[in-house]
């Protein structure tokens, strides 16, 4: 199939070295060599061979001295012809490069147009370009490794593997369904439970590694709740161990939604304060309240703040309610003062939850709470076992594992082994979908579209 010329700034936005100009298609070497003025052009140097020279515009005006350089198909990242040009950092001159090109018959590359290319050209399979996706999100060291790990297909690998099995399983299965009379090993029942368990006892812990990953690239959400004026805001700075957000002795003044990044234990915790849940009193913090419903919504985990200097107050109580059924830590905060608010308070409203006492002021009991965030989700074992994954990859392996399941309820309660076989097939079809063997257009252009431009 013949492509058009796609060309993006490859390096990330702001301050930076270098700034590299990506261009790739037939013909992207000769296009560079238009406005590349070096002591030769690239077409008469080898490929993979960095060139000096000067990138011109129209008008034969220098826009920057550069360094060029060109791959020949099929050995490059798309699997195209790939140029390149480093220009000096900032994005400006980048820009005035690629806008040359663009004059010049190039199209300004779609998001992950560079990785769905080198997928089109079969140069990576579909989990390593989710997992380049991975490398650029990644927000911690460790991220950054199970990403790595995973762009040597380790998790290709292993899903491979447990689709192989199925496979293999779901050939025999069929098989005795549809050609009974044949000559084929029967399967009894037992058998095919145990085979099913099999596949099982194989996908579970993978799934249990592609969670970690995901967890260790997307971050834990963590929501800070409660009624105004209970400290949630100097609990953010002092988790973030500086004053970002404004902190003051008027209720309701954390009229946004703040959230902040930082990293414990390799696992990227983020942070939320939200206006707190009470009735608003104006329009901006109605939007504010908004905003927080919607963040808790969202959250994977709620610390709800209370002023352990002060008696509960009924919308302590609310946001209590708010609470149930939801995944939540206790904190008790102002612990520097005397406190009224005691454990076994907590207790009588909220009988399972974690509690910790904490002082925002002197930073007593922060670490502890971190500590306490990150082991909610990491119950067993090692961050670094984690596969990186992204959360489409984590849904199909969650429905396979579904399916295997509803196939072996089948075959326990005798509904048949045509519906075993029926689920078997839908828990494949998802493995099919991670490895991207079925991948439709439709599929594609969703992960792909998640990549930002350049890659
Ligand atoms: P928010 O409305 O829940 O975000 O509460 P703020 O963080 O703005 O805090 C409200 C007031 O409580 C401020 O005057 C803080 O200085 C004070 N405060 C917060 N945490 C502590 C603490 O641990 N000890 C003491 N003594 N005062 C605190």
């Amino acid at each position: 199939m013949e492509q058009d010329i796609i060309a993006a700034i490859a390096t990330a936005w702001g301050e930076a070295a270098i700034s590299i100009v990506k261009v790739s298609g037939k013909g992207s070497r000769d296009l560079v060599d238009s406005i590349f003025r070096g002591k030769r052009p690239l077409k008469d140097s080898p490929p993979r061979f960095m060139c000096h020279g000067y990138v011109v515009n129209q008008n034969g005006e220098q826009i920057d001295e550069v360094l060029a350089v060109w791959f020949e198909a099929p050995r490059s990242y798309t699997g195209e012809e790939v140029s390149e040009i480093h220009c000096h950092g900032g994005t400006l001159v980048a820009h005035l490069c690629l806008e040359e090109l663009l004059k010049r018959g190039a199209r300004l590359a779609e998001p992950g147009e560079f990785t769905k290319r080198a997928f089109l050209n079969g140069r990576i399979d579909l989990t390593q370009a989710e997992s380049i996706i991975g490398i650029i999100r990644a927000r911690s060291e460790e991220a950054l490794r199970a990403a790595t790990r995973n762009l040597a297909g380790s998790f290709s690998k292993e899903i491979r593997h447990l689709y192989d099995e199925m496979l293999n399983f779901s050939v025999l299965l069929e098989a005795n369904l549809d050609f009974p009379e044949e000559d084929i090993p029967p399967l009894t029942e037992e058998d095919a439970i145990s085979g099913l368990l099999s596949l099982k006892d194989k996908a579970v812990p993978l799934l249990d590694r592609a969670r970690k990953g995901n967890l260790l690239r997307e971050g834990i959400r963590v929501a800070l709740v409660g009624r105004p004026n209970v400290g949630k805001s100097s609990l953010l700075n002092a988790f973030l161990n500086e004053s970002r957000a404004i902190v003051t002795a008027i209720p309701g003044t954390t009229r946004d939604i703040i959230e902040e990044v930082l990293t414990h234990k390799g696992v990227p915790l983020r942070l939320v304060d939200t206006a707190g849940i009470r009735k608003p009193s104006d329009e901006v913090e109605a939007i504010g309240v908004e905003k927080a419903k919607k963040t808790l919504h969202e959250s994977d985990v709620l610390l709800w703040v209370i002023d352990g200097n002060e008696a509960l107050h009924q919308e302590d109580l609310d946001v209590a309610e708010a609470l149930k059924n939801k995944r939540h830590i206790v904190v008790i905060n102002k612990a520097d003062l005397p406190l009224v608010v005691t454990e076994k308070d907590i207790s009588k409203i909220l009988p399972e939850s974690k509690i910790h006492i904490i002082s925002a002021s002197t930073n007593r009991g922060i670490e502890e709470l971190k500590d306490s965030i990150v082991e909610l989700f990491v119950e067993n074992g090692d961050v670094n076992e984690g596969l990186n994954t992204t959360a489409r990859q984590l849904e199909e392996l969650r429905i396979s594992i579904l399916n295997i399941d509803m196939a072996l309820k089948a075959l326990k309660n005798n509904m048949g082994e045509d519906v075993s076989a029926a689920c078997l097939a839908e828990a494949r079809k998802c493995l099919e979908r991670i490895l991207g063997l079925e991948a439709d257009e439709a599929l594609l252009d969703a992960i792909f579209s998640s990549f930002c431009i350049g890659k």
